[in-house]
């Protein structure tokens, strides 16, 4: 199509994107943005980025069971469009608290008297040293005043929230007797405790127990992060996974004497994104009449499916209806046996044991043992493009496909995806020849 001598009609060339499946006014957009630059005949391929801008379903086969990117925790909720009783107490016909069903479940789960849900876990921190420390000091160690995941900065949280950061001890060691000094000047209104999620300090250090700072005589926070709910992990068949290690959990954390946690939903629990404060009544319910609190709410959608979680595990149903701990739970042999399945269909890829990464900052360093297929040749870009796109990892010029963050549903898109990545390579012909 020669543009210059006869520009199609924006109209024209708009509805000739209607097999996009994109609005009507978004295909008029990109045309009259096609035919402004010239670029009539790549006025399909305009549309097709666009559609590849919007949210989708993807496969993650990389590996990495809480990808951030993706969404950490996969979870499946429906809804039908009907009111909820959000905010409704159907005993008086009165406005309830949008935070009572839900609140109440993570109090139980937590061992809790008490428990509040926001947003996500950086708005719950904000909200606590809010409400509970304005205008006096929190305490932190210096081994605790970390940055988790780009904007999260305790030093930038305190700043936010009007407490003043009061240091304590050093980087690489924080004792009882730092918390101690602090304290006495009498400015101090909590004691923060941070997990320090996404790294380690190896090496001369020491810091201090949840049940020493508990003896300071001031409230004690633990920020515990990742969200996991019990060290026990009694939702599963065997003892815990040993890359659980050295994640603290909330139960553990407030029988130590923690007067609150505060934790991600969307990590190790394996919910939606949202925050959870639980402990003291008193404390939550500070936090809950504190004006950010309205700021900081979630909505029903949300809600609603943090109670389908919830429920999930109180009624000991967590492998079966948490995606997260169900792909924790896989064995090792179905791996190797859906691998084995999908190499059959391409004889390309190589089935290979792998590493997979809890993931979302949670236990750095750790891994569990997994089982993919290997592919030479870097194909991540084609892997991408596939309906539904697959999600791969790269490694020394080769392209890793790692079945345990793969739904085994999904197992058919991955042989296709593979099939098509393959015949889209030079001298694809030759490799993608035995398909099925
Ligand atoms: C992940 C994490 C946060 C931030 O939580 P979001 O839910 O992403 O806001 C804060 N503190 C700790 C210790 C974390 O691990």
């Amino acid at each position: 199509m020669s543009t210059r001598q006869h520009p199609p009609s924006v109209d024209t060339l708009a509805r000739s994107l209607a097999s996009s499946g994109l609005p009507h006014t978004i295909c008029v957009d990109i045309a009259r943005a096609a035919i402004a630059a010239d670029d009539v005949s790549g006025a399909a391929a305009r549309a097709e980025a666009f559609r590849r801008t919007l949210l989708t379903p993807v496969v993650n086969a990389t590996g990495v069971l809480l990808h951030t990117n993706l969404g950490r925790a996969p979870v499946g909720h429906h809804q039908e469009p009907q009111p909820v009783n959000v905010e409704f107490d159907l005993a008086t016909g009165e406005r309830g608290s949008r935070q009572r069903a839900v609140g109440q479940l993570f109090a139980r789960l937590c061992g809790a008297e008490s428990a509040m849900i926001v947003n996500n876990n950086a708005a719950a921190v904000l909200l606590v040293v809010g409400a509970l420390a304005s205008g006096r000091s929190v305490a932190v160690s210096r081994g605790e005043s970390v940055e988790i995941g780009g904007s999260f900065r305790v030093p930038e949280v305190m700043e936010q929230s009007g407490a003043r950061l009061r240091d304590v001890g050093t980087t690489n060691r924080t004792r009882l007797a730092d918390y101690r000094r602090a304290v006495a000047d009498g400015d101090v209104a909590l004691v923060l405790k941070v997990h320090p999620s996404n790294y380690r300090v190896k090496g001369f250090v020491e810091d201090t127990s949840v049940a020493e700072l508990a003896t300071l005589g001031v409230p004690v926070v633990a920020d515990i992060g990742s969200g996991l709910i019990d060290a026990g992990c009694p939702w599963l068949s065997g003892p815990p996974p040993a890359w659980l290690a050295d994640e603290p959990a909330a139960v553990q954390t407030l029988a130590a004497g923690a007067d609150l946690v505060t934790f991600s939903a969307d990590k190790l629990f394996g919910g939606p994104q949202a925050g959870v404060i639980a402990g003291r009544s008193d404390l939550v319910a500070a936090c809950q009449r504190h004006p950010l609190a309205r700021a900081l709410r979630p909505g029903g959608l949300t809600l609603a499916a943090l109670q389908h979680t919830a429920l999930a595990y109180l009624h000991r149903r967590v492998v079966d209806e948490v995606p997260f701990w169900r792909m924790v739970a896989t064995p090792l042999a179905d791996l190797q046996r859906r691998a084995a399945a999908i190499a059959e269909r391409v004889p390309a890829a190589r089935p290979v044991s792998l590493e997979a990464l809890p993931g979302a900052g949670s236990a750095p360093g750790s891994t569990m043992p997994s089982f993919g297929l290997e592919l030479a040749g870097d194909h991540l870009q084609a892997l991408r493009a596939h309906d539904p796109p697959v999600v791969a990892r790269g490694r020394d010029g080769s392209t890793l496909v790692d079945l345990r963050t793969v739904e085994p549903a999904d197992d058919d898109h991955v042989a296709a995806a593979l099939l098509a990545a393959l015949a889209a390579a030079p001298g694809g012909a030759r490799n993608g020849q035995v398909a099925s």
